[in-house]
């Protein structure tokens, strides 16, 4: 079969359901009846609200997370995350490479440095042999993220910091429902403090908006003021404690936010479903390395990841990548066109005018310098070995047939070609 990128008929010409539009979004007219019910009551912020305060209750209900705290974004529910540890200037947060920039928005924002760990090659997060040896006197926190849902091992992660006085935070902005090894719980209750986002493209959204679960109640009283620019409202005096934001969630924002919260379960088994599939089918292609089928129930796939043996097919992901979109496959190589670490932002020390802080000496107990060779693991990964499909919810049987098909013809394509 002669690969579309070659000319030949492409597997799948119709687009696949995507989470930019209803295509590959769950709702239905109980969202609409939510809100039309808050634009009803008139009070559409959440101060003496009632959906907003509901969606925190029903949300650490349901991860059995002690509190959680309502926020803006994703990038929000972080920033709370680390603000709540009330970091000095210049503190380090050990954070990963492979991310969204939100992760280490947050680090920046609260006036801390981020130092990066390698990744494991496989899972593409931090591992508790990454993170020690970037272990100073003057870190924080550890964020560790559950990339595309797989768990990290925030366990082993926990075991090095909580001797130290180190917290751990978990960004579970792709990870609902993932359960990470340890135990059976989810992953954003082992850590500290455990951020999630409700943006567009999550498992579920509300548009924007975020959330941060803690078992800490001095953490989530700070979060909360934080959220709310450091206003002690319950305590009926206008004053202004410490430096906080606006990130209050609207109603309108946390009336969908309840209601997406019921279809979440059903959202990660269908993803689970399409991630099985896939794995049955595409597991036998040599050189090719696929999340292992005894974490699918462990995993929530909000992309789903592959790795190829580029030595093996005479390829990158790149190329490889470029063969299976021009099949029609929703396809992204590396994820990240460069991993955070070598983003202008950092590389060029981009933060508060000209100032480079917090990102100088001092603050920072040594001049922070990013450049390639910090992280060749996730360089590596993003860009020679990984690749990252859609996971959606809506998949048909015939979407994910044509995902199997689009994969298996060019893969063998290329294994061909190296024989
Ligand atoms: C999406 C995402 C964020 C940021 O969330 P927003 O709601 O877009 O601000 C942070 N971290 C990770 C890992 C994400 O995937």
């Amino acid at each position: 079969m002669t690969l579309a990128r070659d000319g030949g008929a492409p597997v799948r010409t119709a687009p696949f359901p995507t989470c930019t539009d209803a295509s590959g979004r769950t709702f239905g007219p109980e969202e609409v009846d939510a809100l039309a019910g808050v634009i009803a009551r008139g009070r559409l912020w959440r101060v003496d609200a009632v959906e907003v305060p509901a969606l925190e209750r029903e949300f650490a209900r349901y991860l059995d997370a002690g509190e959680a705290v309502a926020s803006s974004s994703g990038t929000a529910a972080l920033h709370l995350a680390v603000a709540a540890l009330d970091p000095e200037p210049g503190d380090e947060i050990i954070v990963p490479p492979i991310t969204d920039f939100g992760t280490v928005i947050a680090v920046l924002a609260a006036g801390a440095v981020p130092v990066f760990a390698d990744v494991d090659p496989v899972t593409g997060c931090l591992t508790a042999e990454t993170v020690e040896p970037l272990i100073s006197d003057r870190t924080r926190a550890v964020i560790v993220v559950h990339l595309f849902g797989g768990p990290a091992d925030v366990d082993g992660i926990v075991r090095r910091c909580r001797p130290r006085d180190i917290r751990v935070i978990e960004d579970c902005a792709q990870a609902y429902l993932t359960v990470p090894e340890g135990g059976d719980t989810f992953a954003g209750t082992r850590g500290d403090l455990g951020c999630f986002s409700l943006q567009q493209s999550k498992h579920i959204t509300a548009g924007d908006g975020g959330l941060t679960v803690t078992r800490d109640p001095a953490l989530a009283r700070r979060m909360r003021l934080f959220a709310d620019k450091g206003w002690p409202r319950d305590t009926g005096s206008r004053t202004h404690l410490f430096l906080g934001f606006n990130y209050r969630m609207t109603e309108l924002v946390g009336a969908v936010a309840r209601v997406q919260l019921t279809r979440l379960r059903g959202v990660v088994q269908a993803r689970r479903a399409v991630a099985r599939r896939l794995v049955d089918a595409l597991a036998g292609l040599p050189g090719l390395c696929l999340p292992a089928a005894g974490l699918i129930d462990r995993h929530s796939f909000w992309l789903f990841p592959i790795l190829i043996d580029a030595e093996r097919l005479g390829a990158g992901n790149a190329e490889y990548g470029a063969a299976l979109a021009a099949e029609g496959l929703p396809v992204t190589p590396g994820y990240l066109q460069r991993p955070v670490h070598l983003l202008p932002a950092l590389t060029q020390r981009r933060t508060f005018g000209t100032s480079g802080f917090p990102l100088t000496s001092p603050p920072a107990r040594r001049q922070m310098r990013y450049a390639p060779g910090d992280c060749p693991v996730a360089e590596r990964m993003v860009a020679q070995t990984l690749l990252v499909l859609e996971c959606n919810e809506r998949f048909t049987d015939a979407d994910v047939d044509d995902l199997i098909a689009g994969v298996t013809k060019v893969h063998n394509h290329f294994l061909a070609a190296q024989r």
